[in-house]
This record gives structure tokens, C-alpha cells and sequence, in this order.
């Protein structure tokens, strides 16, 4: 397996898994998944340590070298041990670096960018996100907050908001929940990802995908 390019720390700003190359940006999170391997102590995944020694997380020209060449992966995509969209302007100006090298980009997140800018941000995806998988997590909002603690008041439904808002700006879009959580029902997930028009994808605890 290649290993991480880590110019300047021993942080693992990109993985690589499944042909993909992973962007591991922050570890800010807007929600505190009681599944989340961290909030565990456990900061490694699938053989990474993830842990970042920075707290502000990496810049722009140290993640676009870490990524080497993006046309070596299928894809390059924002995941790792934290929210991608805290860091949105950094987030953005990588994609659009790797855009012009030609690679094929996509955000996994939480959703809740447009909650904690208070703004709709989703507009800003166009030309530089191809493909969307946001954690929907849960069928309602009761069993969303018992995993998901968000911080914030009203994430399940933004969360919704921000899907239904992205699918007019990125070409592909799709929600996920995970196989086997408790009270999770997978059946009404799909359901609701159907009427939202996008893609559902069943996930499994502790698998980066
Ligand atoms: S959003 Fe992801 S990284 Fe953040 S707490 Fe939840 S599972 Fe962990």
C-alpha cells in the first residue's frame, strides 16, 4: 500500500484506500458520533493514524503536494477523522487546484455546512465537487441526535436542506447511513433518499468509503 506524503510533520494529511486518494484536513468536527473511532481514542483507521498535530489542520500547498498526482487515483476525496467543511475556503481552493490537474473530487461530510455558515454555501461546490455522499445517519431526528450529539440545534433537518439544495450544483449526489447502528431503520433511510432524489449507500461501521 503507498505510503502518506507528509511534508512537513509526520500527520497524515493524505491516505490512500481502495485506489482513492484521502484528504484528511482537520479534526473538527460539528457533530461528536458516539460510533466515531475518536471519540473512542482511537484516531486510527484501516492501518492510518489520523491524528493531526497541528489543530489547524494543514494549508492549501502542503495537501495539494500530499496528494501528488491525482490523476494516479480514481478519485480524490475529503475524508478523514474530521469535518472537511470547517475548513471550507481551504477546502474549495484544493479542489480547485486539483480540478485544473484534471482529478475527479468528492466532499464526504456531515451536511451541515450551511448551518454553521448561516448561509447557503452549496452554490459554492459547482465546477469543483463531482460528487456528494453526505451522512444522513439516521431516519429521524431523535434517533440522528442519540448518535450523532450534534452541537447545534436543527442539524437533522439541515442536513436534509443542504442535500436537497447541493443536488443543483453537484453531478452526483447521495446520502449514507450505517448498516446495524442501533434504532436505525436502513429500509426508511433509502426511502427518504429516494424522495430527496439521490443515491442511498449503506455503509458499515468503521469502513471509510
Ligand atoms: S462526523 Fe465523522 S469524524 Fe466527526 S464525530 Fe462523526 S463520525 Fe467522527
Amino acid at each position: 500500500m503507498p505510503q502518506s506524503i507528509t511534508p512537513s510533520a509526520d500527520d497524515t494529511i493524505a491516505y490512500t484506500l481502495h485506489g482513492n486518494r484521502y484528504l484528511n484536513i482537520t479534526t473538527a468536527c460539528t457533530l461528536r458520533c458516539a460510533f466515531c473511532p475518536k471519540f473512542n481514542k482511537v484516531w486510527e483507521v484501516q492501518g492510518y493514524d489520523l491524528k493531526l498535530s497541528d489543530k489547524a489542520g494543514p494549508g492549501v500547498e502542503e495537501i495539494v503536494a500530499a496528494v501528488g498526482n491525482p490523476l494516479d487515483y480514481h478519485e480524490i476525496v475529503f475524508c478523514g477523522l474530521g469535518e472537511s467543511t470547517l475548513r471550507w475556503p481551504v477546502m474549495l481552493e484544493v479542489a480547485r487546484r486539483l480540478k485544473d490537474k484534471g482529478a475527479s473530487i468528492r466532499l464526504n461530510t456531515d451536511g451541515l455546512a450551511n448551518l454553521v455558515y448561516q448561509r447557503d454555501v452549496t452554490p459554492e461546490m459547482a465546477g469543483l465537487i463531482d460528487q456528494l455522499s453526505v451522512s444522513m445517519n439516521a431516519h429521524n431526528e431523535e434517533v440522528y441526535n442519540r448518535h450523532c450529539r450534534p452541537k447545534k440545534a436543527g442539524a437533522f433537518d439541515a442536513m436534509l436542506d443542504f442535500v436537497r439544495r447541493a443536488r443543483q450544483y453537484v453531478p452526483e449526489v447521495s446520502v449514507t447511513a450505517i448498516d446495524g447502528l442501533s434504532g436505525v431503520d436502513i429500509e426508511a433511510c433509502e426511502a427518504m433518499a429516494q424522495a430527496l432524489g439521490v443515491t442511498f449507500r449503506r455503509r458499515h461501521l468503521d469502513v471509510v468509503g
